[in-house]
């Protein structure tokens, strides 16, 4: 039987031969992704050593951190955020990865609270161009990355992608550059980041060969999800 703790050990293989083969030096960071996934599946990962989850759900997330307050879990928000949860997600979250506006930003950080580090974010970048996904524009990143800094408890860390669903793997990389290019651009403009946060269970090999720091991956360490998760 193929068990969570086996498929830990072949996503952290792939993770380590993917990193190598790229660039040695760049550590790459997995968050496993467990939307729609009973607690007890997050009990079981963090037995076999994992300890960063992502969440796309608030109130999911919720319920689930209430029956795991005995673990020393690094909370990841990375689903689409309204305005109007801004304040318990950063209550209850270590890093968001899907900052994808001003607004988000500032509510985020004025509810942050003062005891605690800051919010650790990530900017969501559009690498599709379709109108109906969300992030910022590439052309309006830069403008949202400066605005960002200026706001004390949250520290931007990065930038993260969700690209179009696609089987062309030729497409699915050149979103993956896409993102890259973004990074880069801001790195050349002097902002300090050491997050790309991309590649998920289909594809994270290739998001790493396109320099990901960090992957979110669900599906293939969880198995397949229940039907569609609430929140
Ligand atoms: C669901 C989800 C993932 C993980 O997807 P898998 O294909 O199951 O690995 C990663 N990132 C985001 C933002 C997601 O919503």
């Amino acid at each position: 039987m193929t068990t969570i703790s086996n498929r830990l050990q072949d996503i952290l293989a792939t993770i380590e031969s993917a990193r190598t083969a790229n660039s040695p030096g760049q550590p790459v960071q997995l968050v496993a992704v467990s939307k729609a996934q009973p607690a007890s599946a997050i009990r079981e990962s963090y037995q076999a050593g994992q300890r960063v989850f992502g969440e796309n759900y608030l109130q999911e997330a919720l319920e689930k951190q209430a029956q795991l307050t005995d673990l020393n879990i690094e909370w990841h928000f990375i689903g689409p955020i309204q305005s109007n949860k801004t304040q318990p997600i950063s209550q209850h979250f270590s890093w968001v990865h899907s900052v994808d506006r001003l607004k988000i930003a500032q509510r985020l950080n004025e509810s942050r609270p003062q005891a605690l580090p800051p919010l650790q974010v990530c900017i969501q970048v559009n690498v599709s161009n379709e109108e109906s996904k969300s992030g910022v524009l590439p052309d309006d990143l830069a403008a949202l990355a400066a605005e960002i800094n200026q706001l004390p408890k949250l520290k931007l860390r990065g930038l993260m992608a969700i690209p179009a669903p696609t089987q062309d793997i030729n497409r699915q990389i050149a979103q993956f550059k896409q993102l890259r290019q973004c990074y880069d651009a801001l790195l050349a403009k002097g902002f300090s980041l050491d997050t790309l946060s991309m590649g998920m269970s289909d594809d994270y090999p290739a998001a790493i060969a396109q320099g990901a720091t960090l992957v979110r991956i669900g599906s293939a360490l969880f198995g397949a999800r229940p039907a569609k998760a609430q929140g």
